[in-house]
């Protein structure tokens, strides 16, 4: 039995946990963060997303916890009705083409199927070094232990340190902008996804449940700091007043927020290699796309089920990686590049640019994997 280690039981972390697992791997995964310390907002998992989530057969299991929708409303500076954009249905005609779903939910569906094929998650735990041998890589880890593995995972995000043991060097650039997350009660009128453009800032609405939905909204010219949590919700607050009908109504809502959220919009993509000898990156490790897309989960996902499909097929893991990042970066670098195209658009107010742009990422992610 071939054995794998695995940095960061993320998205990407956990769906490749599972795959190998289920090809016959012996999979451990390092954590970082402790047990159950998701971040509480919310996510959109895009059709490419529930298309792979399907796969691992567990789809439904997010459709039946989030919220089904097809729909991208775009509301312009004025308020009026400027864009719908229905998305491909990918996992067939009678089921939706996304899902909002709460980060905790879709972690728990995620860690809960992995440790049902047998992954081991040990958190609170990372690697400090890694040694490559022909056809080993010797890992040491915080806790002192060392680890003899056939395949060594770097899926610990975009300020990956699995890359830098690697030797893969990669500098995450930020756009000057800031994203919010907040976690809200549902207005009834939420039912798809609802984007607005604002004079300065772009907002809007993604159900998760029946009963939640997270509010969104990328700042531009944002300053990248980190400002005292007491200061996050007036502030959005003040950010969503300014936009136009219902864009505005999403302002008294975050009052009401248990989680708000500011992140900077980082992007990544590695050129040349992924891997070095068994060693390999995945997820936003390797390419993180702005959120703009809402699409990097749909990556990570996709990545985990290619690597281990091209492991199986190939005798070594050295060809099976290679074979990997050259099946992976034409796509990833496509979407990594777009969303960033379109965090430039909205930046500079050219939503009716951005909107097209979107639609035709969307249907080219639709394409099969
Ligand atoms: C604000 C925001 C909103 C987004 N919205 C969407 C969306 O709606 N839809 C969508 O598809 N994508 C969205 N994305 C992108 C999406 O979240 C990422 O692409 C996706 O989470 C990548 O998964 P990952 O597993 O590669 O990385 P992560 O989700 O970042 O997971 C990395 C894991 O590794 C752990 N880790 C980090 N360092 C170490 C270490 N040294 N040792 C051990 N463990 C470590 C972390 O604790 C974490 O658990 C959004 C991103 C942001 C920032």
């Amino acid at each position: 039995m071939r054995t794998a280690l695995i940095v960061g039981a993320g998205v990407a972390g956990l769906t490749a946990a599972t795959a190998l697992a289920r090809a016959g791997w012996r999979v451990e995964v390092a954590e970082v963060g402790a047990s159950g310390a998701t971040a509480g907002w919310g996510l959109c998992l895009t059709g490419p997303s529930l298309r792979a989530l399907a796969e691992l057969g567990l789809a439904d299991a997010c459709l039946a916890e989030g919220h089904g929708m097809s729909v991208i409303t775009h509301v312009d500076v004025r308020g009026e009705h400027a864009d719908q954009t229905e998305l491909p249905r990918l996992i067939g005609a009678r089921r939706p083409a996304m899902a909002g779903i709460a980060r905790p939910v879709l972690h728990r569906i995620l860690y809960t199927e992995a440790e049902r094929c047998g992954v081991v998650v040990r958190h609170g735990l990372t690697v400090t070094s890694i040694d490559q041998e022909t056809e080993l890589v010797r890992a040491r880890l915080s806790d002192g232990t060392g680890r003899q593995a056939a395949l060594v995972v770097g899926a610990d995000g975009v300020r990956s340190d699995v890359r830098g043991l690697l030797g893969l060097r990669a500098s995450p650039d930020y756009h000057g902008q800031m994203v919010w997350r907040a976690l809200v009660r549902r207005p009834s009128w939420g039912t798809g996804i609802h984007q607005f453009a604002g004079k300065d800032n772009t907002a809007g609405l993604v159900p998760i449940s029946d009963s939640r939905a997270y509010v969104f909204l990328t700042e531009n010219r944002a300053e990248r700091n980190v400002l005292p949590d007491a200061e996050l919700a007036p502030r959005l607050r003040r950010l969503l007043e300014p936009f136009p009908g219902r864009g505005a109504a999403l302002a008294p809502l975050v009052s009401e927020s248990e989680s708000v959220v500011r992140r900077p919009v980082l992007t990544n993509f590695l050129q040349g290699d992924w891997n070095r000898g068994s060693g390999v990156v995945i997820g936003d490790a390797a390419h993180a796309p702005a959120p703009q897309m809402a699409s990097g989960a749909a990556l990570a996902i996709e990545d985990g089920l290619v690597l281990a499909r091209e492991l199986e097929r190939h005798e070594s893991v050295g060809a099976g990686l290679k074979a990997f990042v050259s099946r992976r970066a034409q796509r990833c670098r496509t979407l990594v590049e777009t969303s960033v195209a379109i965090a430039g658009l909205e930046r500079e107010q050219r939503h009716e640019e951005a909107y097209p742009l979107a639609g035709a990422c969307h249907r080219l992610m639709a394409e099969p994997v």
